[in-house]
């Protein structure tokens, strides 16, 4: 089940909320009651440590030729 954030822009309380379908309503802020919130983009797959992988081997070949007459 997603969890999504929303953020109240009345009283700018940020919450939590599951969310089972894709309703398009916000809650209301559990702080103040009103209905004026917004969704957070979730940081689920900022991809902090995502850029930096163990470079590839090379695939085979290049000078390594010691063989050829
Ligand atoms: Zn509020």
């Amino acid at each position: 089940m997603p969890i999504y954030e929303y953020k109240c822009n009345v009283c700018g309380h940020e919450f939590e909320e599951l969310v089972f379908a894709s309703s398009s309503e916000t809650p209301e802020c559990p702080e103040c009651k009103s209905p004026d919130t917004e969704k957070l983009l979730s940081s689920f797959s900022s991809g902090a440590s995502f850029a930096d992988p163990v470079p590839a081997a090379p695939p085979s070949g290049g000078c390594g030729g010691s063989g050829f007459s």
